[in-house]
């Protein structure tokens, strides 16, 4: 846990989150500010910045979970069939607003491409 970070005390519970999937290393939740009628992010309850700090560990135990989260959330929320995005957004020019790494689950409506 890093102490100051808005996600870790999300994991702790020390701030509210509308949970939709937790296991013993991910935690799912909806977005405060939808951008999609789904808006779902998917983190790892380690502390991991952004993407440049995985290392092989990480990539294979939580990263290969967030994408079996997704998964698996996509199927329970009804975006599975239609299609859906899973963005991770690193460093500042990336759009990353929170430093712990997150993948943002959107669906329920036709996503453009390129984003912005
Ligand atoms: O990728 P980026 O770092 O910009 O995404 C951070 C996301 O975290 C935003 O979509 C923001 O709405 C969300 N957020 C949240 N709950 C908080 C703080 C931020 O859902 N308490």
């Amino acid at each position: 846990m890093s102490k100051d970070c808005i996600f870790c005390k999300i994991v702790e519970g020390e701030i509210p989150s509308k949970k939709v999937y937790e296991d013993d290393m991910v935690l799912a939740f909806h977005d405060i500010t939808p951008v999609a009628p789904v808006h779902v992010l998917i983190i790892p309850k380690k502390h991991i910045s952004s993407i440049l700090d995985i290392d092989e560990s990480d990539a294979e135990n939580y990263i290969a979970k967030i994408h079996l989260a997704a998964k698996k959330i996509a199927k329970d929320l009804g975006i599975a069939e239609n299609g859906f995005r899973l963005v991770n957004n690193c460093g500042d020019a990336g759009g990353q607003t929170v430093y712990h790494i997150h993948y943002h689950l959107l669906g329920g409506r036709n996503l453009s491409w390129p984003p912005g």
